[in-house]
């Protein structure tokens, strides 16, 4: 769902959110339920609040920037929270525990 759902990122915000990672950007998580994921995303003096839901097909996914409120995109906040939701998955199964967040 989560591949599913980078697929709908544009290749411009993909990057940055991709330029993000090699940045340091922060992400924090606030909440994490079966059906969706609330976090925070932190660069600079900037944090923002993302959410995934997992809802339905592709599910489904919004951030507190002006790039997705304004214009009703998946911005690189939300590719990038993905993309860490997805590596943390990952960590997770290769070290066979669940995430500690
Ligand atoms: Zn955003």
């Amino acid at each position: 769902m989560l591949r599913r759902l980078l697929g709908k990122v544009d290749d411009g915000r993909f990057g940055r959110a991709l330029a993000g990672i090699q940045a340091g950007w922060q992400w924090e998580c606030k909440e994490r339920k079966a059906e969706c994921v609330e976090r925070y995303v932190k660069h600079g003096n900037k944090q923002y609040m993302v959410v995934i839901e997992r809802r339905g097909r592709g599910g489904s996914a919004r951030c507190s920037c002006e790039d997705a409120v304004k214009r009703g995109v998946l911005c690189k906040h939300i590719a990038f929270a993905a993309v860490s939701e997805l590596a943390a998955a990952a960590a997770a199964r290769s070290a066979h525990r669940s995430c500690r967040c």
